[in-house]
């Protein structure tokens, strides 16, 4: 049977329809209608509504940024949208005849990652998504971590500096502040005020106004000694962190995705050094593995649809996990 994911991002709204293999038969895509609660549902019913149909629909899976319930179907608080403890699964069902399940999009990522991209060997694997914040998704032992409340796998609130940088999320000193593409082009622009290896940094801000992640990822890919310093601060928290989260989750694989990504082994070098660095019992440990995610732009999608596959079984089998 079919499934339907559904990714609700700040600029767009993409769809697909996709099989259990992971395979996308058809697909979607709309402009997003900004903050709107009310036209975003109706975006998104229209499109399940049009890939749903001739097909076996097995149920919907959608995923958002921001903090959902473990039951995955209030979305208690989204950045981008206007929602404050919305009952979006509630909302959708009333006008689809599908089972609907609300899904952080990192989640569903890394879901997509674990199932059907570079995880798909692992049976214990962390992703940490590297675009303007830091995303995260755990999966233990075959299951996507929700936590007691469906928070878990914050993994960019994981504090990283005891009184480091103020987070948006209120504390201080996350990893987001230090491992995200917006740390990326704030270490850069600290090097440019520098000047020496900065100097290059410091022209491309001259010449724009302001430095941006196409410029700083240009210079990274021409080998600018700069901007490649400022990405391998970036690695060096990633890699601490990967450090405390297999200490915790002892993950065989962490899958590095998001934007940041493209850098490849400029990044991943970087984070394996300072994970060593900084792995307990080193020598007495098996390594993990580090990767750069393989489905990238329908990880969203497919991720969302294979937790709704989920999510049914789990409904037709209440006493398995
Ligand atoms: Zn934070």
């Amino acid at each position: 049977m079919h499934a339907i994911g559904i990714d609700i991002g700040g600029t767009k709204i993409a769809g697909a329809l996709v099989d259990d293999d992971g395979t996308i038969i058809r697909a979607d895509r709309q402009p997003s209608p900004a903050t709107d609660p009310g036209q975003i549902e109706d975006v998104v019913v229209a499109m399940v509504t049009a890939l749903a149909e001739g097909e076996d629909v097995t149920g919907v899976g959608v995923a958002a940024a921001g903090f959902i319930d473990a039951a995955g179907s209030t979305v208690y608080y989204a950045p981008n949208i206007n929602w404050r403890n919305e009952p979006f699964k509630d909302k959708l069902e009333a006008r689809l005849p599908f089972p609907v399940v609300i899904e952080n999009d990192a989640n569903a990522a890394g879901w997509a990652e674990f199932r059907f991209g570079a995880g798909r060997d692992a049976t214990d694997m962390v992703m940490l998504t590297i675009g303007t914040g830091v995303g995260g998704a755990v999966v233990a032992d075959g299951t996507l971590l929700r936590g007691g409340f469906g928070s878990g796998g914050e993994l960019g609130h994981l504090r990283l500096v005891p009184g480091g940088l103020p987070c948006g999320c209120g504390a201080h000193g996350c990893l987001e502040q230090y491992g995200s593409g917006r740390a990326l082009l704030r270490i850069a622009g600290e090097l440019a005020d520098a000047g020496g290896i900065g100097l290059p940094l410091a022209a491309a801000r001259d010449a724009s106004g302001t430095l941006t992640g196409a410029e700083v990822g240009r210079l990274i890919m021409e080998g600018d000694q700069g901007a490649v310093s400022a990405l391998r601060q970036l690695g060096a928290a990633l890699g601490q962190a990967a450090a405390s989260l297999g200490a915790v989750l002892d993950p065989q694989l962490f899958v590095i995705g998001g934007g940041v990504a493209d850098a490849g082994d400029l990044l991943l070098d970087p984070i394996r050094q300072a994970y060593l660095e900084h792995l307990p019992a080193r020598g007495y440990h098996p390594e993990a593995r580090f990767a750069i995610a393989e489905l990238v732009n329908d990880a969203g999608v497919v991720g969302a649809a294979d937790l709704a596959r989920v999510h049914a079984a789990k409904r037709l089998s209440p006493a398995s996990h």
